[in-house]
């Protein structure tokens, strides 16, 4: 069984449709995927459907931004009910810092000397709700301003860059309760990526497993040998179930092609098991794939 627990798609950052996703990963010879976009379940119901036309197993998923101390925390939401009114209504908040930040962005790049405009960057996005730096790296690509979306973070848009605006995200200890309220299960996405090693250590893990998390996505692109080595310690020693995926983004993240790494199917049974569990003590219906 290959099992991949996390890409984007056009309902965020990525390059393909929803569909598209499913079926390059059906194409890919994987038997699971989750669809995973940043705060936002809009790519759900087309992916469900282009999922069971293929013949693999579709996870929904949402990768929520949170804060941890003033720092990022993207936190894996699998299976949650995302009609649960108080989960409902922190996705919207995070949606609505997204769109809100977007004018200032736009008038730091202008003020830096750089033709750009908040229309073309919501064009560049394509109806996506979740409006993010990479639309915009997109649209200074498209004016030949950088070569890349690499490019474009380490010149204008990453902490501390010309263009960067802070925006809103729920504190990660609550969003993880949220999830497991909502018969969710809350996994930690590269918990050391981008050298974020010291936002999340051993003790920062064990006290967002007080909270319900269920487990650290280990496996990833942004983890070197040693710290795959060190989380997958971690994760035996908190008992928190260890999990693999590409972040796959299309063409828009290079080096994350669909089932670079991989969640092993033990692993994937854990989370559908405590995910059944949460449902079943908060009272929300199983989700679909929970069910299956
Ligand atoms: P935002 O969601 O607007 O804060 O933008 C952050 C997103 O941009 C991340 O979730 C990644 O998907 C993407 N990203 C961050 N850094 C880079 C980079 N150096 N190159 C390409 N994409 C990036
Ligand atoms: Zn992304
Ligand atoms: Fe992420
Ligand atoms: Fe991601």
């Amino acid at each position: 069984m290959r099992i991949d627990l996390h890409t984007h798609s056009t309902a965020s950052d990525g390059t393909l449709s929803p569909a598209d996703v499913v079926i390059e990963a059906a194409r890919a010879g994987l038997d699971v995927v989750a669809l995973t976009d940043h705060d936002s379940a809009a790519g759900w119901a087309e992916a469900e459907l282009a999922a069971e036309a293929a013949g693999i197993r579709l996870v929904p998923g949402v990768e929520v931004s949170t804060l941890l101390g003033g720092r990022g925390v993207h936190v894996l939401a699998y299976l949650a009910d995302v009609g649960y009114p108080p989960l409902a209504a922190e996705l919207a908040a995070i949606l609505a810092g997204r769109s809100g930040r977007l004018p200032q962005m736009v008038e730091r790049l202008v003020a830096a000397g750089v033709d750009i405009t908040a229309d073309e960057v919501r064009a560049q996005a394509g109806g996506s709700p979740a409006i993010g730096r990479p639309h915009v790296a997109d649209v200074l690509v498209a004016k030949g301003v950088v070569g890349d979306r690499a490019e474009a973070f380490a010149t204008w848009l990453g902490p501390g860059g010309p263009g960067y605006v802070a925006r809103y995200g729920t504190p990660t200890e609550v969003m993880v309760r949220l999830i497991t309220d909502a018969g969710g299960v809350a996994v930690v996405a590269h918990p050391w990526g981008r050298g974020s090693r010291r936002v999340l250590d051993a003790a920062g893990l064990a006290r967002l497993r007080d909270h319900g998390l269920a487990g650290i996505e280990v496996e990833h692109e942004d983890h070197g040998p040693e710290d795959r080595a060190a989380l997958h310690a971690l994760a035996t020693e908190l008992d928190l179930v260890p999990t693999g995926s590409s972040d796959f983004h299309g063409a828009g993240k290079v080096g994350h092609a669909l089932g670079c790494n991989l969640t092993a199917p033990a692993a994937f049974e854990r989370l559908l098991g405590l995910a059944a569990a949460n449902a079943t003590a908060s009272g929300r219906p199983a989700s679909g794939a929970a069910a299956r």
